[in-house]
């Protein structure tokens, strides 16, 4: 198919000082959680949007030196000469597929604690980076940098694009953003020096003007000097000259950097979640840039829509559409839209799990794509199927997450697939759950599977079919993948802090009830011990349908695991904005049918909420009836046929959607395959 020619502009090239970018599509650095212990696995990672058509591919964020040290969070490294051959192994795999590979070298500051390093974090000032916030929460003080360690700095900053530029890298760059150290010398309120980079504007931009003035003398005409920053806060201070201080660093540092790529200082903002935030989210704080400067700016918003990339484009907001989740999601997001296949991008649904991977600190996994960091170790191929050399015919049972990604690659491997659907629709916990607030959004992931799945001559679609041990033995199929869900209990919460005990009777209720269409009459209060987002998206919608709504939960905070997502500041204002009090720390111990009996889980003091209604939002089990019924008849399932019955999904163990789909995914990918190196191939530093 051709390209639709309204989409020309993103396919133009753009020069970025002495190198040139083949187009507008631009990864920005994000993390991986890929080290320079994963070098194979990184390359790959990173080489597979190249190949997609993304133009510039960079890394994420590259210490400098061992006085930049966030471990136990991932991080990669140029810190000596030994790092450079793993960073070339991905420029390498990058300039295969005509990108450009950018670096981010990065020194944290005081937001980094150097627990391994053990060397005091640097700072302006000496002020803690958001000390209350549990990734930076540490005994250890920043110091407060002296003439001698800026010296220092300007010569790790000029070693390291040194380093960068031997191993290949053709945009080298200076990162002012998100707490980090040379961001925080542009905040007077982490930087309250006296001398020539503390004061007014000119002088706290001294520092990252001479950072970007090292880097160029380190890398010459070879690369592009690139400056990341943060503006959220800057454009909320009003500048002397000019509207705010962000205008004003911005003119101030046009000159010394060939790009500006800007963002937002926090992740809650800059990596917005779709349930608080829509796309382009950024514009109001970034869209002056290119007003102040004429050099080309790239800048994210969690951009899927070709169209909304074009009208950034020529409303004059950026030049380089830049993209991090959608291009985990999709690496071939750019090459759809040049294909004329723009309607098959598998869209991001800004769930922020490719966030939670890095605070795991493991490799990055995404809901969406389930090959995101499986390239290399699993040869995963977002776009390439081993075709099935044996095509005999499989039955998927359950049309949720894992049933519909399993039947997606089994499809494109070549399989017959017939996908039964108990409810009328497809799409598992997501039919309602995308009704929820702030989660249409996460119904791409059906819509995208149907969008595959439909009008392919080998899939054959059944919704309304809940099947039976005995219709399954009378269909031919030679495999059959059991996909049917888990179930929510209405289980307790233990002073032990497990699941224990059942609380049945009237008025106590499970998320499967407000699923089926039961509104619960108010007041309702809501329980999560599940601490994901069900409980607290529940809690908002029954404030609007059934009024007082109260949420209880045994964690600290609401939705308290979703500070690994970025929500739960977010989620908080929402509940607060709906009028919801959130109580923390709280088990439920009874309910009477006119209040609920809560004990705090430390002191085991008692309290009562009035209510009518106890929505339990805890433990989920598997629906693996069907299952069990099947695999006891292993003589009815010789003389049917059935080589074998799978559990995947939520079935085998319930979970997020992530682990859903990549279960369902891998069943596909693993059918009749011959594994060399089960479960994955192992990386090794070069
Ligand atoms: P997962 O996240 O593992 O995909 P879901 O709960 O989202 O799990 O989806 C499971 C789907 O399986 C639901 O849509 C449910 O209606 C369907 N299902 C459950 N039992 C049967 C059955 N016996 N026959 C057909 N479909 C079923
Ligand atoms: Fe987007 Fe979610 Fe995938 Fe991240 S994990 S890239 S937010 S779909």
């Amino acid at each position: 198919m051709a390209r639709n020619h309204r989409f020309d502009v993103l396919f133009e090239p753009v020069r970025i000082g002495p190198v040139t970018a083949p187009n507008r599509f631009y990864q920005v650095p994000h993390a991986s959680g890929m080290t320079n212990a994963l070098p194979h696995v990184r390359a790959r990672f990173r080489a597979v949007k190249a190949e997609g058509g993304w133009g510039v591919v960079c890394t994420g964020a590259v210490s400098m030196h061992p006085s930049s040290d966030d471990s136990p969070l991932p991080f990669a490294m140029l810190w000596d000469d030994r790092d450079v051959r793993a960073h070339a192994l991905m420029t390498e795999a990058v300039h295969e597929h005509g990108a450009l590979a950018g670096v981010e070298l990065w020194h944290g500051g005081a937001c980094t604690l150097n627990r391994t390093s053990r060397i005091a974090p640097l700072s302006p000032s000496g002020m803690p980076w958001l000390s209350t916030h549990l990734g930076f929460m540490g005994n250890l003080r920043p110091r407060r940098m002296d003439a001698a360690d800026i010296r220092d700095l300007r010569n790790w900053q000029a070693a390291g694009a040194r380093r960068a530029m031997q191993a290949g890298f053709d945009i080298v760059y200076v990162y002012a953003g998100m707490g980090y150290l040379p961001y925080e010398f542009l905040l007077p309120e982490y930087n309250q020096r006296t001398d020539g980079y503390g004061g007014r504007i000119e002088n706290r931009v001294r520092l990252v003007r001479e950072l970007l003035e090292v880097t160029r003398d380190a890398v010459g005409e070879r690369c592009a000097v690139a400056l990341r920053i943060s503006l959220e806060e800057l454009r909320a201070k009003p500048g002397r000259n000019a509207p705010s201080e962000a205008h004003e660093v911005i003119a101030l540092l046009s000159q010394a950097t060939d790009l500006f790529d800007v963002k937002m200082d926090s992740s809650p903002t800059d990596c917005a979640p779709s349930r608080f935030s829509p796309e382009g989210s950024h514009e109001p704080v970034i869209d002056f840039v290119k007003k102040v400067t004429a050099k080309p700016v790239v800048g994210v918003g969690r951009f899927t829509s070709p169209d909304i990339m074009v009208s950034q484009v020529k409303r004059g907001i950026l030049d380089l559409i830049g993209g991090a989740r959608p291009s985990i999601a999709d690496p071939y997001l750019p090459k759809k839209i040049d294909e004329g296949r723009e309607h098959e991008i598998r869209e991001c649904i800004g769930c922020n799990i490719c966030i939670s991977s890095w605070h795991d600190g493991v490799p990055v996994r995404c809901t969406q794509n389930p090959t995101a960091g499986e390239e290399w170790r699993r040869d995963w191929h977002p776009e390439v199927f081993v075709p099935a050399t044996n095509a005999v015919p499989v039955l998927v049972v359950g049309g949720g997450p894992a049933g519909l990604d399993c039947a997606v690659t089994l499809a494109r491997r070549g399989y017959p697939v017939t996908v039964a659907e108990a409810a009328g629709e497809f799409g598992g916990r997501l039919r309602f759950e995308r009704r929820l607030p702030g989660l249409a959004a996460w119904g791409r992931v059906v819509d995208w599977r149907m969008g595959q799945l439909e009008g392919r001559a080998n899939v054959n679609l059944y919704p309304g079919s809940e099947l039976a041990v005995d219709d399954i033995l009378g269909l031919e199929h030679r495999h059959v993948v059991i996909a049917t869900g888990a179930r929510w209990t209405r289980m307790l919460y233990s002073t032990l802090e497990f699941p224990v005990g059942w609380l049945e009777g009237p008025g106590v209720y499970t998320p499967d009830d407000i699923a089926a269409g039961i509104v619960p009459p108010g007041p309702v209060v809501v329980f999560d011990f599940d601490n994901y987002y069900l409980a607290g998206a529940l809690a908002e919608q029954l404030a609007r349908q059934a009024g007082e709504v109260s949420y209880v939960t045994t964690a600290g905070n609401a939705s308290a695991w979703t500070f690994m997502t970025n929500e739960l500041p977010l989620v908080h204002r929402a509940l607060s904005k709906a009028g919801v009090p959130i109580h923390t720390l709280q088990r439920v111990s009874g309910f009477d049918g006119e209040s609920v009996t809560v004990c705090d889980v430390y002191s085991g003091a008692e309290k009562r909420i009035a209510c009518r209604s106890l929505v339990i939002v805890g433990m989920r089990v598997p629906k693996d009836d069907l299952y069990q019924a099947l695999i006891a008849r292993s003589v009815d399932l010789e003389r049917a046929g059935i080589a074998s019955v799978t559990r995947i999904g939520d079935c085998l163990a319930p979970g997020a959607i992530v682990h859903a789909v990549h279960s369902g995914h891998r069943f596909a990918r693993e059918l009749e395959a011959s594994l060399s190196d089960a479960p994955y191939r192992r990386d090794f530093p070069v």
